[in-house]
């Protein structure tokens, strides 16, 4: 930390919307000023994206504790909702940084996005860039908006967390083990556990320099991909019973979807994120490219999670519909019966085929 001022001149000056070809020197440079610049009692809030997964905790939290080590002191960690921290997060070192959204500071010094493509992933919290000093972005969709002062967003990353690694070691903090657990975890997250086309010779670079520290991954996948309650284990054989396939959908390379209902939670006693799991249980289907869970979020409100196997680009679908993400996992908020979200969809799948249907 050293004397500048977040907010100054040289912060300011890269703000705009990032390039395809991922952060200039000049955006790695304002990104290490904003924080370089912090004074010793500087306030950093952390935000990541609402219904947060393992990518969006895990860069947060690792990216936290790095700050920590720089002798940052006054952090907070939060995200958008009422909902408290899904358990298979809750054991990751720095959750004790998080706060509820309500707390979080209106005005802190310097305020940073992880995994959020647009301000309105961030949903209440939004307002935070606005009352902040400097607002730096922290991300890997291709459709992020730019909305920060200072923007890092590389579309080749597999997951915030290569992003956040990036400008750690930018800073000098050396990786210790508590950092590393939630990079590993974002890394891990999105990538599907390392089986993802994303999965290039980097991020095995990365993820060797993760387990250097000592972490152990047969704990950390056993605890985020692989531990649920066993009422969730009944209600996804409920929920599963009921997808339906289309294989005539998207010009032929088919589609499989169901839907989960607040009521199928309540009769089975579960918290909504245990459903977040869902998708790969029905990703799985042979005859489809195309997968997708319908989740109930409100009266006429639906939570829904695209996937594709390469055939068809999904973010468009999503995109159309008023939501985002990347070419093969995308997601939006649909509102109206299940029937009328489930057509939008079905209707927007052919202008989305990136491949000729098979014969
Ligand atoms: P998931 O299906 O795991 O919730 O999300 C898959 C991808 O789509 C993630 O990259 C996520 O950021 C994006 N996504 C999911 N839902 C929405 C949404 O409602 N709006 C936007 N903009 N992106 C979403
Ligand atoms: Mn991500």
């Amino acid at each position: 930390m050293t004397e500048a001022v977040p907010g100054g001149g040289s912060v300011t000056a890269v703000s705009g919307a990032p390039t395809p070809a991922g952060p200039t020197d000049a955006d790695w440079a304002a990104a290490v000023a904003a924080v370089r610049g912090l004074q010793p009692d500087a306030r950093v809030l952390l935000i990541c994206h609402v219904n947060p997964d393992g990518d969006a905790l895990g860069s947060m939290l690792g990216f936290a504790l790095g700050l920590r080590r720089l002798g940052v002191r006054h952090l907070q960690a939060t995200f958008p909702g009422p909902a408290g921290v899904p358990e298979p997060f809750r054991w990751l070192p720095g959750v004790e940084l998080l706060v509820p959204q309500d707390d979080a500071d209106p005005a802190p010094d310097l305020v940073i996005c992880f995994d959020a493509a647009s301000e309105s992933r961030l949903g209440d919290l939004a307002d935070r860039l606005g009352g902040a000093g400097t607002s730096l972005v922290l991300d890997h969709h291709a459709s992020n908006t730019g909305f920060g002062d200072v923007n890092l967003v590389d579309p080749h990353a597999a997951a915030t967390s290569v992003v956040a690694l990036g400008l750690l070691d930018r800073l000098g903090v050396p990786l210790d083990a508590a950092t590393a657990t939630g990079l590993y975890v974002a890394l891990t997250t999105d990538t599907g556990s390392f089986r993802f086309e994303a999965t290039t010779p980097a991020v095995h670079e990365m993820a060797a320099r993760l387990l250097a520290t000592g972490i152990r991954p047969g704990d950390i996948s056993r605890r985020v991909f692989d531990t649920r309650p066993f009422g969730a284990v009944r209600l996804f054989g409920e929920v599963l019973g009921r997808a339906t396939l289309e294989p005539a959908a998207a010009d032929g390379h088919g589609l499989v979807w169901t839907y989960a209902t607040r009521d199928d939670l309540v009769h089975h006693d579960q918290p909504a994120y245990v459903l977040e799991a869902l998708i790969d249980s029905v990703r799985c289907t042979a005859e489809a490219d195309v997968s997708c869970v319908v989740k109930q979020s409100g009266d006429a409100e639906w939570a829904v999670s695209l996937r594709s196997k390469g055939a068809v680009d999904v973010s468009r679908v999503a995109v159309g519909l008023g939501g985002g993400g990347h070419r093969f996992a995308a997601g939006f908020t649909g509102r109206g019966p299940l029937d009328d979200v489930i057509g939008s969809i079905r209707a927007a799948l052919p202008t989305a085929v990136l491949t000729a249907p098979p014969a």
